[in-house]
């Protein structure tokens, strides 16, 4: 057990996104930073990246949000370059059979348009189909509502969640990082900076930085510093379905206007819906709405794709979205008030592909006090503090 009283950065959370802090602060620093990452539940049972359902698109509204997504796509495509040896096995699975939006009305096919032409400036291959189009493209879709749909056939598909887990904590801990099974449950502060943190063992330990990377127990965490932020989990229920009479496995992860999004799991299929009744819910509920594929998808489903007729679900599980209620964007970088508090929240439904671009952001931010790879300012808590959302107009 690390038993140091003192590190330059504490990070409260060890999953995807407090693992790929720690990942770059000992790269950047060439192992110099001393970094610690609390984290209760080294099993990650409820950690929001294990729950994922581990898809990466460039399909975003928002340059920044492509931009971050692009490079989640390099690094997931070249993990061994990135992560060496140390990282473990070198292969994340990534399928790229890319996304499908579908647009039902004028205005959702007016904005794929616009965002078309955002993405393709900035490397993505995002084509716009129409019906006709679309039709000989996937034949067994049923498309009689379908005004237009906008297709990434390529640096769009899903990968190993856990695997990308597992290997940027393997290389953080391999370069000095050291892990601690313990939580924390205060803030110190003095002089308008944290000076360290308490946790459940009743240690204290004092800290350059603090990170908070808890996830849906992101605003909590603030909290112990004086700080707010409007990140509340929201649950999703994730169904792995059998349809005998629909094997696509290249098909893409279709998003679908009625609202519920289908990708292939080998010889099977996930699929989820956003419930129309949205609230935040208790961080210990991860009861699955099992209605919602009965009632929901299944009749929706159906009527895009009839040889989905027969189906059986083999298995659901419940899991939490720690969602930005202001914008629905991410919440990144330190808080002006508490220049050495450093935000990476609010990921809602894209933060596994949003991992190794915003630990880069967050390194970069503690250790030149500047984002230098990519400019990740507009994703700042500053646009929350003067009331002006950074909408994203693509999101699941
Ligand atoms: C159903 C579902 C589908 C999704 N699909 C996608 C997708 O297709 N693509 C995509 O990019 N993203 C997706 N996401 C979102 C993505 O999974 C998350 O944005 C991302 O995993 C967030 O990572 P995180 O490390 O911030 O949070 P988490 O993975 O939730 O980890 C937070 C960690 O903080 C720890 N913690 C909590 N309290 C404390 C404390 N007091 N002290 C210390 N540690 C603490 C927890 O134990 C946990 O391990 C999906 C999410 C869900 C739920």
């Amino acid at each position: 057990m690390p038993d140091r009283k003192s590190y330059d950065v504490v990070i409260a959370g060890g999953a995807v996104m407090g693992s790929a802090c720690a990942y770059w602060l000992t790269r950047l620093s060439g192992g110099r930073a001393r970094v610690l990452v609390v984290e209760p539940d080294p099993g990650y049972a409820r950690a929001s990246t294990a729950l994922s359902v581990a898809s990466i698109r460039l399909q975003f509204s928002n340059p920044v949000n492509i931009e971050i997504s692009r490079f989640g796509l390099e690094f997931i495509r070249n993990i061994s370059a990135y992560l060496g040896p140390a990282g473990g096995p070198g292969d994340l699975g990534l399928r790229e059979n890319g996304y499908l939006f579908l647009a039902g009305t004028e205005s959702q096919a007016k904005n794929m348009r616009q965002n078309r032409d955002i993405q393709v400036s900035l490397g993505a291959e995002t084509e716009l189909l129409d019906r006709a189009a679309l039709a000989a493209r996937f034949p067994y879709l049923a498309l009689g509502d379908v005004r237009l749909g906008s297709f990434g056939p390529r640096h769009e598909g899903w990968f190993d969640n856990m695997g990308l887990l597992g290997g940027l904590r393997r290389a953080a801990r391999a370069a000095g990082a050291d892990y601690l099974q313990d939580s924390v449950t205060g803030i110190d502060a003095a002089d308008g900076r944290v000076t360290g943190v308490l946790l459940a063992s009743g240690r204290r330990v004092t800290a350059g930085h603090v990170v908070n990377a808890a996830g849906t127990h992101g605003a909590g965490i603030a909290r112990m510093a004086g700080l707010d932020i409007p990140v509340e989990p929201r649950k999703r229920t994730v169904f792995l379905i059998d349809a005998p009479r629909a094997k696509h496995p290249d098909a893409p992860l279709l998003v679908d206007h009625t609202g519920f999004y289908l990708r292939p799991e080998g010889d099977h299929w996930i699929c989820a819906t956003v419930p129309e009744d949205d609230p935040a819910v208790d961080h210990d509920d991860f009861e699955p709405r099992h209605w919602e594929f009965e009632d929901e998808i299944w009749p929706r489903l159906y009527a895009r794709a009839p040889e989905f007729d027969a189906v059986k679900v083999l298995r659901m599980w419940a899991g939490h979205y720690s969602f930005n209620r202001f914008d629905a964007n991410a919440i990144v970088g330190p808080h002006p008030d508490r220049p050495n508090f450093h935000f990476a929240n609010g990921f809602s439904g894209h933060g596994l592909q949003q991992a190794p671009a915003v630990g880069r952001g967050v390194a970069e931010a503690i250790l030149y006090g500047e984002f230098r790879s990519l400019d990740l300012s507009e994703l700042s808590i500053g646009r929350i503090l003067a009331n002006r959302p950074f909408r994203e107009k693509a999101i699941v």
